[in-house]
């Protein structure tokens, strides 16, 4: 049987010594030893964010962190621009139609990214805007936005800039502050090197003016002014995930350790390999605007593409992530995000040109290695 290794866009690798923290026993979590560990993970967050903003920690997947954005910020029959080029933009359109946000789209098709001259001219014309909402990676199509663009266009009306930033945060550069990003959401399950449980919310003060005079909203468990009241005691309103936040803590103290340019040079390297072994390999990137978290290749006609993804976790242990919904065979997508380094992005490329000389795609076996290790290889002679 073949050694597990998961290349998905989340879940991602969990570091072993975020492992060994998990194995411990359970806490009690209102004490001053866990309060210490919050104020830490937070500290940390604000780091990973670029950011002097509060964080709120949730217990929840990323998805809590997108409706808590929504719930707060909204009443129902206010008016949002959502920017949307993929399926996360369409998770944040479930969420605000939920909601009963009157709604703007503007929309680019899968594997493009939006112009921001299309969000300057949706904002001209709809100035009674509250909310934009956009997505920073894209990770059912792999494009990244210019959100230090969005910014730039939001600050200078009364609107706040929401983000999620959900695959993207830890993986490519985000300024949280130097962008005007007034809400920045993520989870714990990407580039954070952790399990799913945890979702961040890092709300500006713009935002939270907005929030504090949102009578009209409705959320309970979400309501973020629970939250901020508790944040000056470094606890949370209701029983926090205390042992995933303890692991969180180890997991940022990676991050921390190899600095946030680092880690986002280390993704942009691992991405160079994989966008340089595709076209060796006679693939071609699906996203026009691609983004360091993940590479997605598109499914050459004469190829199954849900069964080479089966070919390569069975016979090689490798799992990488297949298009979701109508993109189901169409496109495979080729995580770098989190505790994964370029050596495994060989070994998963590697693997790669094996199913493909199996399937028959026409290449020269051993290319896309090549111009991968290439890449590689010039990070180390500048
Ligand atoms: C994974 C992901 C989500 C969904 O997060 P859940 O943790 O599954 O709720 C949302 N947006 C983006 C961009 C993602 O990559």
């Amino acid at each position: 049987m073949s050694k597990q290794r998961l290349f998905t866009p989340g879940p991602t690798p969990v570091p072993e010594e975020t492992l060994l923290e998990l194995a411990k026993p359970v806490t009690y979590h209102r004490t001053a030893e866990q309060k210490a560990v919050f104020a830490e993970v937070v500290a940390d967050l604000q780091y990973v964010y670029q950011t002097k903003n509060s964080v709120v920690v949730l217990t929840s997947s990323g998805t809590g962190g997108m409706e808590a954005a929504v719930s707060n910020t909204l009443a129902p029959g206010n008016k949002a621009i959502l920017l949307t080029a993929g399926r996360w933009g369409e998770r944040w359109k479930g969420i605000l139609k939920a909601f009963g946000v009157e709604t703007v789209l503007v929309e680019a098709a899968y594997g493009k990214a939006i112009p921001p001259a299309d969000l300057e001219a949706a904002l001209a014309k709809h100035p009674d805007t509250v909310a934009v909402f956009g997505t920073l990676s894209e990770t059912s199509t792999g494009v990244g936005h210019d959100v230090a663009t969005f910014g730039k266009i939001v600050a200078k009306t009364p609107a706040l800039l929401v983000i999620d930033g959900i695959s993207g945060l830890g993986a490519m550069e985000c300024r949280t502050d130097d962008w005007n990003i007034d809400i920045c959401v993520s989870g714990s399950q990407k580039a954070l090197m952790m399990p799913p449980g945890l979702a961040y919310v890092a709300v500006s003060d713009k935002a939270w003016k907005r929030i504090e005079g949102n009578t009209a909203s409705r959320s309970f468990y979400f309501d973020l002014k629970r939250y901020k009241a508790k944040i000056p005691e470094n606890d949370t309103p209701f029983t926090p995930a205390n042992t995933l936040i303890k692991a969180q803590r180890i997991s940022l103290k990676r991050i921390r350790a190899e600095g946030i340019e680092n880690l986002w040079a280390r993704h942009a390297l691992m991405a160079n390999a994989a966008r340089a072994a595709v076209k060796a390999m006679n693939l071609e990137n699906f996203a026009e605007r691609p983004n360091n978290a993940l590479t997605v290749i598109t499914v050459p006609a004469a190829i199954d593409g849900t069964a080479f993804l089966g070919k390569l976790e069975k016979q090689y242990g490798y799992k990488l992530a297949n298009g979701q919904d109508n993109m189901k065979g169409k496109i495979w997508r080729l995580s770098h995000m989190g505790y994964l380094d370029p050596f495994d992005i060989l070994g998963a490329l590697s693997a790669i040109e094996l199913v493909l000389v199996e399937m028959g795609h026409p290449f020269e076996a051993g290319a896309g290695v090549a111009a991968a290790q290439r890449v590689l290889a010039e990070g180390v002679r500048k």
